[in-house]
This record gives C-alpha cells, structure tokens and sequence, in this order.
C-alpha cells in the first residue's frame, strides 16, 4: 500500500469511529478527565475509546486505541526486552511487586473510585473484591514464588536410568499476552501478571473496552514500582486489538471472557500453537439442603448472585434447593431481596449498583422473557429502573422455571436468581452437574461431612460448603474450570506454573557405561533386551536374579556404533 493510501485508510477510519462515538453520545455530558497517566504514547493511536460510568451513562475520559500494527510492535518490543529481565536476580523482580503492592495500598481509595466509576460496582466492593484480593496476589507470591520455581530434583526409579540425575527447571514462557474483561477490572488482569512478571515474563495486557483506565493506572503502578515499560504494555481497543494481538504470536496467553470468545480466541491460539489459559463463562448451582441454616443460606445466596450486580463469573447463579424447605427458602430469599438498596455505586450503603452497557440488559430481558413465557414465575423484581439510571435492573428471584429456559441453561449475567427444587440431595446433585458449565459450586448443610462428600461429587473447579463464590479470594486456591467454563488454572501454585515452561535438564553419573538401547545390535540383542525386561520387571525376585548377569553383562560386553 503506497502513502497516500495508509493515510487515506487511517482518516477513514478515524472519521467512522468519530461517527459511531458521535452517535452514541447524544445524552453525554463531557466532563473532567479523570486523573489516570495515559499509556505510552508511542503505542497509542487515535481515535479513542470513551469511559463511561454506568451510573450516568456519560463519558468521564477516554483512551487512546492502539493500531493493530502497534500491537505487534509492542509484542515485539516485549520480546526483546524479557531475557533482560528473566536475567535479573529473583529478588530485583520481587522487590518491583513489593513496590506495586505498597503504592497499590497507598492509593487504594483512588483505585477503588475509579474501578466504581467505570463498572458501577459499588466502592466498598471494588476496594474488598479488586482492591484486597490483588494486595492478597501480590502478598501471596511475594512470599511463595521463589520456593515454587525452585528447580526440582527428578530421580529415575526405572532400572535403565539409575545414573540420571536430572532437575526441572521452571522457565519463563517469554512474552505473555493478557486478555481480559470488565466485572473484575484490577484482580482479574493484575492476578495473572503478578506471578507472570515474578516468573521473568514480558507481559502485554488488553483489557476489556470498558475499563481501560483501571488497567492504564494498574501498569502504570507497575511502571513506578520498577517494571520496565517494555517488559509490561498496554494496548487498548475492542476485539479486533484482542485478535491482533493473539495474531502477534505471544508465546501464552490468559483469556480471561465468555464462553463464545473463548473459542474464537482458542482457535486462533490453536492454529499458532500457541499454549492457552482459559477463564471462561460459569453457571454456578448453590444447593440448599434440608438441613441447613437456612436465614444464613438466603444471605449467601443473596450475596453471591448479586454481588458486583450480578456479573461474576463465580455468582451462584442457579439455586437448587431440598422440596421439604423450598418454600421456606424462597420467602426467605425473597424477603432479604426486598431490603437491597440499588443504586450508584459510589453512593454510602448501596449494595446493588447497575449493569456494564445496555446491551448486557437487553440480554438478561431476553433470557427472563423467554423463562416467563414458559411458565416461570417473578417472585420480585423483573423490571429496569430507569430513574436510578440507564443500566439499573431489579434483583430478581424467580420461580417454577423450566428447566429448558436459557434463565437455567445459558450463563445469565445480571441480578436474576432463579431457585428450583429437587426431591433430595441425590436429585440435587443430578442438577447441579447438568450444565455445559462448571467453574464453581456451593452445597449448604448443617452436615459438614456430608456437604464435601456432595461437593466432591459437583464437577466445577472449586466447591465451597456453607458459603459460595469467595474462593476466588483465596490466593492460594487454583482458580479455574471445567467443561465450558475453561482450561488450566490462574492463582495458587498453578496459576504461577502456567505461566512457565518446564524444562528437564538432566546429566549421568554412569556415563562410562555402554547405553543398552544404542546400536550396535546383533543376533544376541533381543535375549539381553528380554533379560533386562525380566531384571526390571519379573514379578518373582527369583527370576530377576536369573536375569541379572545377562541383563548386566549387556551394559559392558561389545562396542556400541
Ligand atoms: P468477552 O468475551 O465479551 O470479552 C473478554 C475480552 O475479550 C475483552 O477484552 C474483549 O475485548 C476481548 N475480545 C473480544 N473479541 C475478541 C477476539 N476475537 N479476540 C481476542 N479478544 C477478543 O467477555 P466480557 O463481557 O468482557 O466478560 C464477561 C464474561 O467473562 C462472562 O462470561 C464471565 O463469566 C466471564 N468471566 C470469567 C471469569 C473467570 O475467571 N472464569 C472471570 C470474569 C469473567
């Protein structure tokens, strides 16, 4: 393409994006930018991608998309910049998370304002659920890090290898490509990149359109805390950056979305080899038997579907509970719904702040429409709130669903909870697993022997008894799911490990002696292969004996090639 094109291209480009932004904003009000540091300008281009607060539906700042081209570049500038910092002492790496945990303290309410403003979360949640948990990440590998990535001694107890010694050695994978989304804007992208960085990776993080200045503040914490700008990018826009980015060849990638873009992102991956990490959509059951607290299961319940306004990967999002006290439960539920205060999510005391975007409430309309029109009944809620905002939507319990509806069958991502009952455990269990999903689960009982035989029994990552969804606050738990919900695991031990490649590095304290296996074969090969098989695995001690001269006599008697 000749100059005048490019240029032609890029203003094209620039005026339809101004076009749509133009569209979208008939009822915003421009206001101050907010006080985050921009992204290095050397990787940005405009046109830029607007901050919208969900509470008002207007723009408080924008940022900066990043070219698909400029996305290659910052890859490639990763990539030259991370044997510098793999090569750096352990403790160097550390110390810069150690820095990026204490300012990330020292500006904690800043944080939590800002993730409020552009997921509408309210501030007490942004500060516990993104705040606390990040500090938590970095305190955790801080501490456990170096003792994880020590190599590990590999002995053989395979009789052909009784001289190997060997370790395994835990390798940054090199440049490490961090895809993320909106609900969890600091914890979800900052969890992966701790131990990442701490392993010696280059990372380059995309995060979802909408909270891009929560991750521009974040890496800009890592800047000041002695990350190299190289070593940790930006790069901002919608999929089609994602896209570029997969197709820039990372060598790992953490996608951390839905279901469906999970698998547009694990065949791109897929048709580069290159290794990924899976986060992806969940269905949660929250099962309820007889025998449990049942005011304390409600509360639970309650605050594990509609927490961050229902939009949690871990909510429990389809309660199952014993027929003997369903009725009792639901009232109970439904009497604890009505005493949520909605609202904005910097305001004191709200508990349930508003959707992301409209298009994630016209989704939830269209799965609580198509439960209705089966039969399901609204017990409370059910409608938008409109003079609260544009994006606020009631919470909602719902009953006597079919079990077809997409309220039970697809991930529903808003403050909708729809409870169904199940004769028995046995039964309830039986439901639990009958999803595509299953990242995580909670069974509540008064038995707590019983509950984690059950737990044990529900085919999610992690399964809590007596309580639900704060697992993913555990640093030291592997988080992560099966069936549709995903692949490997972010946090705890594992979470560190995928972030590297192992490598065997081994070395023979026999190495005088002739290789059984090298050539050098003849007529009396295969009767000493047999002896050295029998030496090895004879069931009777008898006749590995027998075999032993033989077996042994290979290792000295001729020549190899
Ligand atoms: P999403 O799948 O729409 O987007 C996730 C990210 O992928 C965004 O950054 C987006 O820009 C990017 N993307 C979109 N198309 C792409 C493409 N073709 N190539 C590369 N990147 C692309 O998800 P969302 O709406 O941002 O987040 C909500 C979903 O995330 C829910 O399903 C939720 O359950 C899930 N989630 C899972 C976890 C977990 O840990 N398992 C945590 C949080 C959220």
């Amino acid at each position: 393409m000749n100059g005048a094109a490019t240029m032609r291209n890029i203003l094209i480009r620039y005026l339809l994006v101004a076009i749509k932004l133009r569209c979208g904003s008939r009822n915003w009000k421009e206001q101050a930018i907010h006080e985050v540091p921009s992204p290095p300008a050397s990787i940005l281009r405009m046109p830029a991608i607007p901050a919208i607060d969900p509470a008002t539906g207007l723009r408080f700042a924008e940022t900066p998309v990043t070219d698909p081209e400029e996305v290659r570049r910052a890859v490639e500038s990763a990539r030259r910049a991370q044997p510098g910092w793999a090569a750096r002492p352990f403790r160097e790496r550390r110390e810069c998370i150690a820095k990026f945990q204490r300012l990330l303290y020292q500006r904690r309410q800043e944080v939590a304002e800002l993730i409020t403003r552009e997921n509408g979360k309210p501030v007490g949640e942004a500060l516990l659920t993104d705040v606390a948990v990040t500090l938590d990440l970095a305190r955790y590998y801080r501490a456990r890090a170096a003792s994880i990535l020590r190599p590990r001694r590999i002995a053989s107890g395979n009789v052909a290898f009784l001289g190997k010694r060997g370790r395994l050695y835990w390798e940054p994978m090199g440049v490490i490509a961090i895809i993320s989304p909106w609900n969890y804007p600091l914890l979800l992208p900052f969890g992966e990149m701790l131990p990442a960085l701490l392993a010696g990776n280059a990372v380059v993080l995309k995060p979802s359109e909408f909270t891009t200045r929560t991750a521009a503040l974040g890496v800009d914490l890592l800047h000041q805390a002695g990350v190299p700008p190289a070593v940790c990018q930006l790069v901002v826009g919608t999929g089609e950056v994602g896209a570029a980015l997969v197709a820039s060849r990372p060598d790992k990638i953490f996608f951390t979305g839905s279901a469906r873009t999970g698998r547009t992102v694990a065949i791109a991956a897929a048709e580069r080899f290159i290794p990924i990490t899976l986060e992806l959509g969940g269905s949660d059951p929250f099962i309820v038997l007889a025998d449990a607290d049942l005011p304390r299961a409600a509360s639970g319940a309650l605050w594990a579907r509609f927490t961050n306004g229902g939009q949690t990967c871990v909510a429990a999002k389809r309660v199952i509970v014993e027929r003997a006290v369903y009725e009792e439960f639901v009232t109970a539920l439904v009497t604890k719904a009505e005493q949520l205060r909605m609202g904005a999510g910097a305001a004191p005391g709200v508990e349930l702040g508003p959707m992301i975007r409209e298009s994630q409430l016209v989704e939830l309309e269209r799965q609580l429409a198509a439960a209705v029109a089966a039969g399901a009944r609204v017990r409370i809620g059910g409608r938008r709130r409109p003079d609260l905002g544009p994006t606020f939507f009631e919470p909602t319990i719902v009953t006597d669903l079919a079990l077809d509806s997409p309220l039970w069958r697809e991930e529903v991502f808003g403050p909708i909870l729809p409870v169904v009952p199940a004769a028995d455990a046995e039964e309830a269990v039986r439901l639990a697993n009958d999803s595509a999903y299953g990242l995580s689960g909670s069974v509540w009982t008064g038995n707590r022997r019983h509950g984690i035989a059950l737990a044990r029994r529900i085919e999610a990552g992690a399964v809590l008894v007596n309580d639900a969804t704060c697992h993913v606050g555990i640093s030291e738990v592997p988080h992560g799911g099966e069936k549709e919900s995903g692949l490997g695991r972010t946090h705890g031990e594992f979470g560190l490990l995928e972030t590297c490649r192992p490598r065997y590095v081994g070395s023979d304290w026999l190495d005088w002696i002739r290789k059984p296996w090298w050539f050098g074969y003849h007529e009396g090969s295969y009767p000493n292969r047999d002896a050295f098989l029998r030496l090895a695995f004879a069931p009777s001690i008898l006749e590995r004996l027998r075999a032993a001269p033989r077996a042994l006599g290979m290792l000295f008697n001729r020549r190899p090639l």
